[in-house]
């Protein structure tokens, strides 16, 4: 696994501006209590489905991450072949148990801003944040459903997000 960090890729206007939005709703996590993520979904036409903050609090939920979350409310509200249709955006790349959920909800598209690798470097060895090294590609790769994924995408501006979440 290169261990190079990938480089931002461009977004179309109305995806730049579903993005900035799981922005703010980390910056909403964290006012919260939570961890700086954030994720939304968006139907086939672009249309915000749900939103979703990180949710340690207020159950200690460790798998509380909010792409996990939402792949779950997702998987309770909408079928398959729906979803696929679907794109889930997120404030940092999915770790592999989120991967994991998305991959299991059939959600088929992914927008992330920060990478795993911009994030690793931030959260170093917290011991909240124990950062993963698996990109969600890599996850995606090993199953039998095709997912795109966009990403990372207006890096500086989800790396602003962690500022002083970590020190
Ligand atoms: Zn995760």
């Amino acid at each position: 696994m290169s261990d190079q960090p990938p480089a931002s890729q461009p977004l179309t206007e109305a995806e730049a501006r579903l993005l900035r939005q799981t922005f703010d709703i980390a910056r909403r996590a964290q006012t919260h209590g939570n961890m700086p993520f954030g994720a939304l979904l968006t139907g086939p036409n672009g249309d915000i489905l749900m939103e979703m903050e990180n949710g340690y609090f207020p159950d200690l939920d460790a798998t509380g991450h909010a792409e996990r979350l939402l792949a779950t409310e997702a998987s309770k509200r909408y079928r398959e072949p729906f979803l696929a249709e679907c794109t889930l955006y997120s404030s940092a790349e999915p770790c592999a148990m989120c991967a994991g959920g998305i991959y299991w909800t059939g959600i088929g598209r992914v927008v992330y801003g920060l990478s795993e690798h911009a994030l690793k470097t931030l959260t170093g060895d917290h011991p909240d944040n124990p950062t993963m090294n698996l990109p969600c590609r890599t996850v995606f790769a090993a199953g039998q459903k095709e997912i795109a994924v966009l990403g990372p995408c207006l890096e500086d501006e989800a790396s602003d997000v962690h500022k002083g979440a970590w020190g």
